[in-house]
This record gives structure tokens, sequence and C-alpha cells, in this order.
């Protein structure tokens, strides 16, 4: 089912794109378009800025990072991204453990404003992560109101950020209701929290098919997608860990380019807005989800090498959550290197 993503980003556009090289599927050409734009108004940003991003014409465009903690602060995650080398990051907006939290202070978005502007980073790459305890496809009515309200708390938060982009785990039915009713609640909750809210887009992720999750088969996303009123203002992270253990296989160039066909035709990469670059500590269609350290598991380093040379791949946020935050560093040094010259 496929179906058109309106383009939304605030970026100037290219007027002397060459438009005569037409593609099979007139959707895929407007991408191949927008991702054209989107690349040169980045370049331009970066180079108009002057900062340190701008001296890194290398990497400039695979935007790859990591789960970055906020503690003290959201603004202190800017930087520690910065420290380790993060060219996008991701960050909890609030403790993920905990309903209730403290309005933002005014002044930490201060900081966090300037700190992102200092060291160049478009709001795009930064993807703040929803927080564990939300589920929009619960069957209980108190916990689906908690996570709807819950939602909307922060997807504000992401917006006073100046942030454009919010990712979360669709929900789970625990077993005691329909996946289609959940479906429906998830696909409705985001409408509420987009009624509540101005521009942010809400970005959900693929699961690894364990137990009662939602979302771990890329129709699940798609029928979520379908029910979302406002098709500009939802997108997909595909977590490379959870893809392997629902049962796509990223050994191979094979499994690679047969799980981005099948995200294509089932949902669009349009739709495509984040990843989560992580290998597996469980085998391909174990259903588990645990990440592992990159080339230390079961995906392997190739993997990895493909994705980090895929240009449909280019200005969207690469985020590593793999379990050991000592190794970030090195690991995204090790991404950069997997790019060929
Ligand atoms: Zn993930």
């Amino acid at each position: 089912m496929p179906r058109k993503r309106k383009h939304d980003s605030a970026l100037p556009l290219e007027p002397e794109y060459d438009t005569s090289k037409k593609t099979k599927v007139k959707r895929k050409e407007d991408k191949l378009v927008e991702s054209r734009e989107l690349k040169t108004a980045v370049k331009e940003a970066f180079t108009a800025s002057g900062d340190n991003f701008s001296n890194t014409p290398d990497h400039r465009s695979m935007f790859v990072g990591a789960h970055i903690s906020a503690a003290g602060g959201v603004h202190n995650a800017v930087t520690n991204a910065v420290s380790i080398g993060c060219k996008a990051f991701a960050l909890f907006l609030k403790s993920q453990r905990q309903w209730q939290a403290k309005p933002l202070d005014p002044e930490v978005i201060t900081k966090f404003k300037a700190a992102v502007k200092e060291h160049g980073f478009h709001p795009d790459h930064i993807l703040p992560h929803g927080s564990y305890l939300i589920n929009c496809g619960s069957p209980s009515a108190e916990t689906l109101a908690k996570s709807r309200n819950g939602l909307v708390d922060e997807l504000k938060r992401a917006e006073l950020l100046g942030l454009t982009r919010y990712n979360f785990h669709p929900g789970s039915t625990c077993g005691k209701q329909s996946r289609e009713k959940s479906i429906a609640d998830i696909a409705e909750s985001i409408n509420f929290a987009h009624g509540k809210t101005k521009h942010i887009v809400s970005v959900i992720e693929n699961m690894s098919c364990q137990g009662n999750t939602i979302g771990g088969k890329f129709e699940e996303l798609a029928a979520i997608i379908d029910g979302v009123e406002d098709k500009s203002r939802i997108g997909v992270c595909l977590d490379t860990c959870h893809a392997f253990a629902a049962g796509y296989d990223l050994r191979t160039q094979e499994g690679y380019t047969d799980m981005m066909d099948q995200f294509d035709q089932v949902i669009g990469l349009d739709y495509l807005l984040a990843m989560h670059i992580n290998d597996s500590k469980g085998e391909c269609g174990c259903h588990l989800d645990r990440h592992e350290l990159i080339g230390k598991g079961k995906i392997g380093k190739e993997a990895f090498k493909r994705i980090m040379n895929d240009k449909r791949l280019e200005n969207i946020p690469l985020i590593l959550e793999t379990p050991d935050e000592t190794a970030w560093q090195r690991e995204i040094k090790l991404l950069y290197s997997l790019m060929d010259a």
C-alpha cells in the first residue's frame, strides 16, 4: 500500500535540480528529488554555519550517533554527544521510568537550543526516544489514557526544544486484546497527540516480534500509518537488531535488499526517517530484543558496511543503542570507516 508522504522540511529547496532522469515509480522519483534537495540544503546550512561540523566533509551525508545520557538536563546530552564524535544523537526527554516529571526549565531549553546551534546539529538529526512506560496499544483504559497524556507531554517537550521528530515503540496488546484493536488505538493515540501539538513528527519503531508487541511486521506499521490522519507527521525508525530478530536476514546482500524492498513495498521508503544501528545477540528470527556491539553479534560487520554505503539512508539519524556506552566513540569511528571512499 504505497502512499506519498508530504515533505514538510523547512529547509530551502534547490531550484536547479535536473528532473529529466525519470524513475519507474513517481513516488520514488519524488523521494529522490527531496533527498537531493535536503542533502544540498543541509550542506549549505553547515557550510554557512562555519562550525566544527562543516569541517568533516567526508562524512557529512551520513549522520551517525548514539543514545546519549541527558543526566543533569537535556542540554548536557548535546555536549556529551559531541565529546564522542556523534553527528546525530538520541536522548530521553525525561526519566523514562516515571510518568510524572516537572516541566522543562526555560533555562534548560535555552541552553539546549544554544548548544545545538553551537555544535551544528540539524534538529532532524536529534531523535528523542519515548518513555518505556507509554503503551498506546494497551488493553487497560487507565494505561491507555496515561499513555496518551504521556505522549502529548513528550511531544510538547520535543517541540519546546525545537526538535522535529520523536521516536517511540508502538505498543503491546499484553495478550489481552486483538492486534487489530491495539493498532487502531495506537493510530488514534497519535492523532490525539497531533491534535494537541503543532508540527512534531511521530516516528514509530519496528519491533522484534517478541510476544505481544506491535510493529514487528512491516504490515503492522503500515496499518498504524494508515490510521494516522496527518501523513506528514508520521514516520518509521528501523532498528536493525529488531528487524533481524523479526526474521529479516541482514547478514547477506540478498537479505538486506529484501528487507529494504519489503519496507518500500509495504510502508514506503518515504516514511523511513531514522534508524537504530544495533547488532543482535540473538539469531535471525529469534524474536528477542537483545542488542549487541557492532560486529560482535549475529548480524556482523558486513551488514553495517552495506548500511553505511546506502545512499537512501543519507540525512537521517543513525543511532547506536549498543549495550556498552564506553564503546560508542569507537563504534562511530568504525561505522564511518566502513564507508567506501
Ligand atoms: Zn531501537
